[in-house]
């Protein structure tokens, strides 16, 4: 017979399948959650009385809003903008922005669910919140993104504040999208407000490390699990997918601690250099120059380029660091991985395994770092934004990186503290799940209804 833990959380869950049912991203983020957090209900039963679970699993609200925007030849065009403010329990709410054609309900609120706990996992005080449009920055011109940039922040200025929730970037905004935004958002307060986002160019209100912090922290983590396990990165293969911030810079400090990345991708296909990638020559592709990572093979003959994005967990790797989206790796991918012999999987990217990938590597002994734990360093580095904001004061990059390491080491210690205690030792998707989730809960209850 099922526990009355077990009861509840379905009863939760199935409700919710019907209320969103088309929602297919955020159910999947859910259901992965809410497996885990049955141990947790068994032994609070408070949080059943109080209905803790429906209470955090529906958005404080959804906020959607038209774009109206001019291109380069004067042509007017419309785009749905969203932000979903999920949870400020711990904090402000806090969480990016993302500008690409997939962006919908189901995507924002998976990941602006997602946040919630990772955020808490950080320790610092942000609540969970995601953003964007269905804009694609692909092939505008400098001017179009920046009318994009600033026809959104008109629209969006009226919900956010360095109190109440504080944007960043994500997929498609980086440094130059969160420049314009802030421009704008300036022009129609009438005060510099610095703390309203992240992600800010450093010297004019931006952290040191923040560009880092997301793959850098991503290898500290993993760092930490290899420690566990009596192994380090020195002389291990490396496979990283996606080629933006995340994917970057894991590849910079994975190269750092003595491994060798020998592939990446973006959304057309994926790069593989035997001889170790070049990084100098991908952020010459990238940060320079803008263009596909197909060009690699241009400054690096030895090195071969293959259309797709999937064929790259065909490639034998020690490590793999999917830093590109979300469902990039599924079973298949999974299965392939494991009998090439991938020991440790962590995600850069959110939610890029999808459930039965997981339960692959959880099932098959791969040490598998899941993403709201293991990438959770860029957000926290964004609450070192904030908090550099509010004192106006910068700190140096060192002392960023260093408060950025802590973090990294805390949140794998609460993990695996927390998988330890309901019984699952060993499994990082619980044990993030369930510290991350404990937190935010018990402010719900003592917030009262
Ligand atoms: N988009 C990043 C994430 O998924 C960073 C969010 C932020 O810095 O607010 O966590």
């Amino acid at each position: 017979a099922k526990s009355e833990a077990q009861r509840y959380v379905d009863s939760v869950f199935n409700e919710l399948k019907e209320k969103y049912a088309h929602q297919n991203e955020f159910l999947q983020a859910v259901e992965e959650i809410f497996i885990s957090l049955v141990p947790v209900f068994e032994q609070r039963p408070e949080y059943i009385k109080h209905n803790v679970l429906s209470r955090i699993v529906e958005p404080d609200r959804t906020i959607s809003f038209r774009v109206t925007w001019q291109d380069d030849q004067n042509r007017v065009h419309v785009n749905r903008g969203y932000r979903v403010q999920f949870s400020n329990v711990v904090g402000p709410y806090k969480g990016g922005l993302r500008f690409h054609p997939t962006v919908n309900k189901s995507i924002m609120k998976f990941l602006a669910f997602e946040q919630i706990f990772k955020n808490s996992l950080t320790g610092l005080p942000i609540g969970g919140a995601k953003g964007g449009a269905d804009f694609d920055p692909k092939g505008k011109s400098n001017s179009e993104i920046m009318r994009f940039c600033q026809a959104f922040m008109t629209e969006l200025y009226r919900y956010i504040g360095p109190d109440v929730d504080v944007p960043a970037g994500d997929i498609g905004v980086g440094a130059r999208e969160v420049g314009y935004l802030y421009g704008q958002y300036k022009r129609i307060r009438g005060a510099h407000e610095a703390g309203v986002l992240t992600g800010k160019q450093p010297g004019y209100g931006g952290s040191l490390a923040r560009k880092e912090a997301t793959g850098y922290g991503l290898v500290y983590f993993v760092e930490e699990m290899l420690q566990d396990a009596k192994m380090s990165f020195l002389d291990k293969t490396v496979v990283v997918s996606g080629s933006g911030n995340v994917a970057i810079y894991a590849m910079e400090k994975a190269t750092h601690f003595g491994a060798k990345v020998v592939a990446c991708s973006d959304s057309n296909g994926y790069i593989y250099d035997p001889e170790g990638i070049d990084l100098k020559v991908i952020k010459e592709i990238k940060e320079v120059n803008g263009d596909r990572i197909s060009t690699y093979v241009n400054y690096r003959p030895n090195a071969a380029y293959t259309e797709g994005c999937t064929g790259i967990w065909t490639i034998p790797c020690d490590i793999a660091l999917p830093c590109a989206t979300q469902n990039e790796i599924d079973g298949e991918s999974a299965r392939t991985l494991i009998a090439n012999g991938v020991k440790v999987v962590a995600e850069g990217a959110n939610m890029p395994s999808d459930l039965e990938a997981i339960n692959e590597f959880l099932n098959n002994g791969v040490l598998f770092g899941p993403a709201k734990a293991a990438n959770a360093g860029g957000v926290a580095t964004s609450a070192l934004e904030m908090a550099q904001n509010s004192s106006r004061i910068y700190w140096a990059f060192d002392q960023v990186d260093l408060k950025l390491h802590e973090i990294m080491k805390s949140i794998y210690a609460q993990c695996k503290q927390a998988a330890e205690d309901y019984g699952y030792a060993g499994n990082l998707v619980v044990g993030a799940n369930i510290a991350g989730f404990v937190k935010v809960a018990d402010g719900l209850l003592k917030e009262g209804v």
